[in-house]
């Protein structure tokens, strides 16, 4: 599992081989038939305007309906995918199937898709795109791309013409997970992001008394909003941490207070009955 493809390689660090060795090379070899046994879907869970409560956009989540084993959430399957280099055949099913899918909403909502590094390591990532736009006549606009901090671990130039290559197919560029990777602002000099993705390691304990993510949170939407980008606070479960996200200036909001990643029946619903206003529903605290 050590190869693991370019620059993914880092991500063999993070497996914990005491893990069941066993599990895992039963998750390998089912990962690898998963996609034509049709049991991944893409989910999708609605962000949400942190004042007005609308419905703004979606982010498409990857779900693992195994067989035997139940439901297979993806930071268990997507490393694996990664190590074995399969995640480049699943990541590009994942864009062609939320561009198909989102054509057929009846609102023109953007959508983001999660793009892996080891993706992201590939020089075709803006012809796969662009060739996937093409093919369903999704607007390029409405798509959007969200991506870690973990790729500025590779080369600068490269780096900076893939951001260039991807913007000049339409689409946008979300960073995800900000402020959890290690990497210097530097890169963020020349990155041309539309939004940034607060953390939710920055929302949790942030409402506790003497907590420094509140700061932490404003410092970043004050960044954010000088580099003309938008901000959504990931992982708000609580009313409390909502009005905390809201008071610090997050325009956008993400969590199980406005809902989880539902199927693509369910939103649709709601899409054609028009209810594109959400009502926070969790504990105050
Ligand atoms: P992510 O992109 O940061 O996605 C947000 C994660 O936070 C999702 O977990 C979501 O279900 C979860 N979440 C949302 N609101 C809340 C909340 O209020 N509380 C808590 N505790 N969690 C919340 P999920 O779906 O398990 O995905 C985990 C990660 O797997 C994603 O993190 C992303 O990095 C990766 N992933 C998911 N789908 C894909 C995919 O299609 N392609 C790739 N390359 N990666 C994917
Ligand atoms: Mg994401
Ligand atoms: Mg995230
Ligand atoms: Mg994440």
């Amino acid at each position: 599992a050590a190869k693991g493809g370019g620059r993914g390689q880092y991500r063999f660090f993070h497996i914990d081989l005491t893990d069941s060795a066993k599990h895992r090379r039963q998750i390998e070899e089912d990962l690898r038939d998963a996609l034509e046994h049709g049991e991944l879907k893409m989910f999708f869970q609605p962000i949400v305007d942190s004042k007005t409560h609308m419905l703004k956009s979606l982010e498409a989540l990857m779900r693992w309906e195994h067989p035997d084993r139940g439901f297979i959430p993806p930071s268990q399957f997507i490393p694996v995918a990664e190590d074995l280099g399969i995640i480049n055949g699943l990541g590009e099913w994942a864009i062609r199937e939320v561009c198909r899918q989102a054509k057929e909403w009846p609102v023109e909502l953007r959508v983001a898709v999660n793009v892996s590094a080891v993706q992201f390591a590939r020089d075709d990532l803006p012809e796969i795109v662009k060739s996937i736009l093409m093919e369903t006549g999704f607007e390029a606009h409405r798509l959007e791309l969200e991506i870690t901090e973990s790729v500025f671990l590779g080369d600068t130039d490269r780096t900076q013409a893939m951001f260039e290559e991807l913007k000049q197919t339409g689409v946008r560029l979300a960073l995800d997970d900000f402020g959890t990777g290690y990497s210097s602002l530097s890169y963020l000099q020349h990155a041309p992001f539309d939004k940034i993705k607060i953390d939710q390691s920055f929302v949790r304990g942030a409402t506790e008394k003497g907590n420094n993510n509140p700061a932490i949170m404003s410092a970043i939407v004050s960044l954010a909003q000088s580099l003309n980008m938008e901000t959504v606070a990931e992982g708000v479960e609580t009313k409390d941490e909502l009005n905390l996200v809201a008071e610090r200036g997050a325009s956008l909001v993400q969590g199980y207070i406005f809902s989880p990643a539902i199927p693509q029946e369910e939103l649709l619903e709601r899409l054609a009955s028009g209810q594109l206003s959400y009502e926070p529903r969790g504990p105050d605290k």
